[in-house]
């Protein structure tokens, strides 16, 4: 233990920032329109900062909101005064908890220490095997005229994968939707199809069997979180892969679903996960039973997308297709300057010490919804 490396101080800001357009997502989720993040910033001992993001999905989703993880937050960051970050890096602390504040904690817990040893948090999590990651796109629950428009628009801007949001419509007009926009892609452009629980076991066969000679790269998360028979048996009529999203929350799932059969890939978001060492442990063990990670987001800022991104750099069990590196894109304003990182469909890691991204604390006060929490010593912060 390094005694300058211990954590000295603890500061929590909820925002809200608006997206620069509404996202509709399915009949459960319903239309977003804002992000609403808790950030955090760890002061260690010797005056370094790290930087932490948590964003909750909501309850259909991780189950967890806002209030939530700032309760929790506060909770726990009395626990985490004193504890040193080169301990906690090093000893994966973070696996012993989970959910979205757990992620806001590891994550800044690995920029701190980045930031002080000089180190890429891309190197503190292994061996970096890239560093630079294509990007796919989102589309909302709409028309194949809705998503050839903004298809034909983001190819422009270098973007070759797209991922339509279903679930929403009666299967068939989605299985309608997805052979109408597979007829008119752009050369080189490949799509997925995100049902976020939308569908019942029958529709989800549905749509399986009819798009079964089609070149989609996944199917993610037809059916009901906890479904597994319904996945496998997706699994098995399927042309594609299957992915799972909301199925897995934690590490310790990731066993049940291996052994039920019930996914091809996984889908990782590193606030959903619990940060990077939960996440880390996901992919590894996916990627030990053969199975492929989509790294994928939340409606999240910049923190969590380059934490995102440094994991993903040290992956060599990625799918071979864009990711979800694109969630800055779609707000109306970041904290950070993850954007700057995206040129034409690609994000490149800068290759400097810690996360990488610089965040602005003007614009933290400029979206925070409530008080700033200080716990611990405040004395050297600036
Ligand atoms: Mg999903």
């Amino acid at each position: 233990m390094t005694s300058d490396l211990k954590i000295t101080c603890v500061q929590i800001w909820p925002l809200r920032i608006p997206l620069a357009k509404p996202y509709h997502l399915s009949k459960l989720y319903g239309t977003l329109t804002h992000s609403d993040t808790v950030i955090i910033r760890l002061t260690l001992a010797n005056g370094v900062t790290g930087w932490g993001e948590a964003d909750p999905g909501g309850i259909d989703c991780d189950g967890e909101t806002i209030d939530s993880v700032v309760q929790t937050l506060e909770n726990r960051a009395h626990h985490l005064l004193g504890q040193s970050v080169d301990d906690w890096v090093e000893s994966g602390k973070g696996r012993d908890f989970h959910g979205p504040a757990a992620a806001a904690f590891d994550v800044a817990c690995y920029d701190a220490l980045g930031r002080a040893t000089e180190t890429p948090v891309c190197q503190l999590l292994g061996n970096p095997c890239r560093n630079q990651i294509p990007l796919l796109w989102p589309t909302s629950c709409g028309s194949a005229d809705d998503d050839l428009a903004i298809i034909a628009d983001y190819y422009e801007r270098g973007f070759c994968t797209y991922m339509l949001k279903m679930g929403d419509k009666p299967v068939n007009e989605d299985i309608t939707r997805i052979k109408a926009v597979i007829a008119q892609l752009p050369y080189g452009v490949r799509v997925m199809v995100d049902a976020n629980q939308g569908w019942s076991q029958e529709e989800a066969i549905q749509f399986a069997r009819e798009t079964e000679s089609l070149p989609l790269v996944l199917i993610e998360q037809p059916v009901a979180a906890s479904d597994y028979d319904s996945l496998r048996r997706v699994r098995e009529v399927a042309g594609c892969p299957v992915s799972v999203d909301e199925s897995i929350q934690n590490f310790s799932e990731t066993a049940a679903i291996l052994d039920a059969g019930a996914a091809d890939i996984f889908s990782i978001k590193i606030s959903k996960n619990g940060g990077l060492a939960n996440s880390q442990a996901i992919a590894s063990s996916a990627g030990r039973a053969g199975k492929q990670v989509l790294m994928n987001s939340m409606i999240e800022l910049g923190i969590t997308q380059a934490a995102s991104l440094h994991l993903g750099c040290t992956l060599d069990n990625l799918v071979n297709c864009g990711h979800a590196y694109m969630s800055t894109l779609r707000m109306a304003d970041d904290v950070t300057d993850f954007s700057e990182w995206i040129k034409q469909g690609v994000v490149t890691l800068p290759g400097v010490p810690g996360l990488g991204v610089n965040v602005s604390l003007g614009k933290i006060k400029q979206y925070q919804t409530g008080g700033l929490q200080s716990i611990g010593n405040t004395n050297t912060i600036s």
